[in-house]
């Protein structure tokens, strides 16, 4: 896609932004600068370029898309989320997840999201719009500023559907492992599934990075068409076989497995007989399920399954051959479900914990 010459310049690769130079009538080499104070040094205005001429520094020609931290809450297992403000005020959560040997930040693809997911905190506000490439990347640089360290893995389960943004999700991919040196194999694209979608994802991913090496994830949560429409709206218009088939002939085509996720709902969709059910569901995938324990969220009244119940459902999917991981509950002191800290810092007069939360940051001018 071409871009215009005053839109933002993070996203663009090295020659891109040679390309640019140029076309401003300066020396290319001021391409290779720009290219490594945005990628190496993450810097956010142009003010702060002390190589650029003056001129330049004070009249920029082109934003170099940062966005705003406008808030950060901390958890105390060290899992940051932030708020960051966009350039046309809307805002977005991202977070960083610490581990000892890797550092995932989980970025959101959209402003909302349209599916309405009952159980999820973004799906309540419905869709604002799509995140652009610069907006993505960006999530990534700020968590590493505001952690002090590098980012291992990426993984797109923060607010909104990817696969309703496929041209900016692998447009941010290309930029992490090309700019930003990340492997695609660290990277995981979550979807609730969209129809129709899979088969482009892999054509556009292997016709734009030549490969499609990321991690595709598809939350499944029920074991059956009817539980599953009643949590996933949108699934009425794409049939669990359908959805199963798209994933078989994804598999086909890229060479790649696909994980599956499923959100444990107490008493709802965590019994054993459905453990089974999901088990044969899965059968002839060479996949991995991961179980995702319910945070509970405010406007909805599922319950959090008890720990026995989660170990139980594991341990009946297992003895089926399948391959099953719980995911651990980060930052849950820290408004951990997607969306959570957004809803409650747009709701009037929010309750914030001193103990968590680092408040409101100083406002930092942006380019
Ligand atoms: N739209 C994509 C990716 C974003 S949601 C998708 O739905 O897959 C990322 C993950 O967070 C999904 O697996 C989703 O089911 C999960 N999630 C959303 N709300 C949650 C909640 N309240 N508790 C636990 N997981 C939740
Ligand atoms: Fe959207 Fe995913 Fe939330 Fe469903 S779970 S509303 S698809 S972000």
């Amino acid at each position: 896609m071409a871009l215009t010459q005053d839109h933002p310049l993070l996203g663009r690769s090295e020659v891109e932004l040679e390309q640019w130079a140029t076309a401003q009538g300066l020396p290319a080499f001021r391409g290779r600068q720009l290219h490594g104070w945005l990628y190496e040094r993450g810097v956010r205005d142009w003010r702060d370029i002390t190589v650029m001429p003056v001129p330049l520094r004070e009249s920029p020609p082109a934003p170099l898309g940062r966005s705003r931290v406008v808030h950060r809450s901390l958890a105390r297992d060290g899992t940051l989320k932030l708020l960051l403000e966009l350039a046309d005020g809307l805002t977005i959560e991202t977070v960083g997840i610490p581990t000892q040997d890797r550092l995932t930040v989980c970025v959101s693809s959209q402003v909302g999201c349209p599916m309405g997911c009952r159980f999820c905190a973004t799906g309540k506000g419905g869709l604002q719009r799509s995140l652009a490439v610069h907006e993505i990347v960006d999530q990534v640089l700020s968590v590493r500023e505001a952690m002090e360290r590098r980012p291992s893995h990426v993984v797109f389960m923060g607010m909104g559907e990817p696969l309703l943004n496929i041209a900016a999700v692998l447009g941010a991919v290309d930029c992490l492992g090309r700019d930003l040196g990340m492997a695609h194999r660290q990277i995981t694209l979550s979807t609730v599934g969209v129809p129709s979608t899979l088969p482009q994802l892999a054509e556009q991913a292997l016709a734009r990075l030549g490969r499609c090496q990321f991690t595709l994830a598809v939350s499944l949560h029920a074991p059956d068409q009817g539980l599953r429409e009643q949590l996933i709206p949108s699934a009425r218009s794409y049939p669990y076989e359908q959805l199963l088939d798209d994933c078989r002939h994804y598999v086909a085509i890229t060479g790649r497995r696909v994980s599956f996720e499923y959100i444990l709902l107490g008493e709802l969709n965590d019994h054993p007989a459905q453990a089974l059910a999901l088990a044969d569901r899965v059968s002839g995938f060479q996949s991995h399920v991961n179980l995702i324990p319910y945070n509970p969220i405010a406007e909805e009244a599922f319950r959090r399954p008890t720990p026995t119940r989660v170990e139980r459902f594991a341990a009946t999917l297992r003895s089926r051959g399948v391959a099953v991981s719980v995911r651990a509950s980060r930052g849950i002191d820290g408004d951990a479900a997607c969306g959570q800290l957004r809803r409650r810092l747009l709701a009037p007069g929010p309750e914030i914990d001193p103990e968590t939360d680092r408040g409101q940051l100083p406002s930092r001018a942006t380019s």
